[in-house]
């Protein structure tokens, strides 16, 4: 059997040692909220299509833009940590080894290369999760009534850093090794979730066939997220933008404003994707301005439009920038419509 490295099983003693040793390197940040560490990351090569590369570097740079607003770290990684694991199922091991590197970090938050963040000002709600160890997009009843395969969605979820995590991944990688076992493996879950279609195993998946044929031993420990988009199919959104700068706000998170809007079937970089590249390049230029455009606001900018990466200024320029408090409370001055 497959496994990720040696079996760890008294992480939490470590780790809270660790803590206790190293009061410099706290658990929290500023305001007393919990450390998260957001983790991306791409092919170690070019895409094949350069446009691919180009917005690789956009959803890069909207992830930057977050993690600075919010005070979130960020790691974009672009290597195959094992070589077994490579493409969708490389988020693995990265996180088992991002979690054991860096004991201060109390969440490790997974998100896809091709996720942006389209609502700047919400913020996740860290309270409501006490007891809970994977957060994760998705609904209970197309879960664990359905058993679709799209029942919950693995392009963007988190993982407290605790040994609960360290065996869930466990339990979750032996389906990944490249060649006969993924491929195996692919029947498997395409015999027993609804809606796949046949291909080797991937994570999204086999997460979802571990949570249904082990319910009692995990679900304790999982929140089910959908009361807003941790992750949103783009196909429903990229559209309606507009509609949402006109009677909404930043700081919504749910169908009013995106959270995050995630383009599931989309491949820009290569290989062959369910959509026209075209219209996923249009829509992800779409969803970056929307993002982008709460971004350039703060400075007195926004795009001429949703599909041009043409500025304008939005405000006039003042010589008492301070007093005008251009630049302080981030959060309220992205969410308010002014
Ligand atoms: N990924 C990675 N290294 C790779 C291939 C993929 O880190 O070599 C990441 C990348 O962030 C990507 C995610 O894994 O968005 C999921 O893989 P993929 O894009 O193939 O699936 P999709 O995003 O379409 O569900
Ligand atoms: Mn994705």
């Amino acid at each position: 059997r497959y496994a990720l490295g040696p079996k760890i099983s008294d992480w939490d003693g470590q780790r809270r040692r660790w803590l206790r040793q190293n009061p410099g390197f706290p658990a929290t940040v500023a305001g007393g909220k919990p450390r998260i560490l957001l983790v991306t990351g791409s092919q170690p090569g070019p895409c094949d299509n350069p446009l691919g590369d180009h917005y690789l570097l956009k959803t890069t740079k909207n992830k930057i833009d977050y993690c600075r607003l919010h005070g979130i770290e960020i790691v974009h990684n672009l290597a195959h940590l094992d070589t077994e694991l490579a493409g969708y199922w490389a988020k693995l091991p990265l996180l088992r080894r991002l979690m054991l590197s860096h004991p201060e970090v109390e969440w490790i938050w997974w998100m896809d290369s091709d996720a942006l963040f389209t609502d700047m000002a919400f913020e996740l709600p860290l309270e409501r999760y006490e007891g809970r160890n994977l957060i994760i997009h998705g609904y209970q009843d197309l879960l664990f009534e359905k058993h679709s395969w799209i029942a919950l969605n693995t392009g963007s979820f988190l993982f407290r850093n605790c040994q609960w995590s360290l065996d869930l991944l466990d339990a979750w990688a032996p389906m990944g090794p490249k060649g006969f076992i993924r491929d195996e493996a692919g029947k498997i879950l395409t015999a027993n979730l609804k809606g796949r279609p046949a291909f080797e195993a991937d994570d999204q998946s086999a997460l979802i066939y571990l949570l249904l044929s082990q319910k009692e031993k995990w679900m304790d420990n999982v929140f089910i997220e959908n009361s807003f988009y941790l992750h949103g199919f783009w196909a429903g959104l990229v559209d309606k933008y507009e509609e949402m700068m006109e009677n909404h706000h930043p700081g919504l998170g749910d169908e009013r404003w995106p959270f995050v809007t995630h383009f599931v079937g989309c491949k820009p970089c290569g290989s062959y994707g369910d959509y026209p590249v075209e219209r996923c390049l249009k829509s992800m230029e779409r969803a970056f301005n929307f993002a982008d455009n709460q971004v350039l606001r703060l400075y007195g900018f926004a795009h001429k439009g949703l599909e041009s990466p043409k500025i304008k200024r939005v405000r006039n320029q003042t010589t008492k920038p301070i007093d005008e408090k251009e630049n302080l409370d981030v959060k309220a001055k992205i969410s308010t419509t002014s």
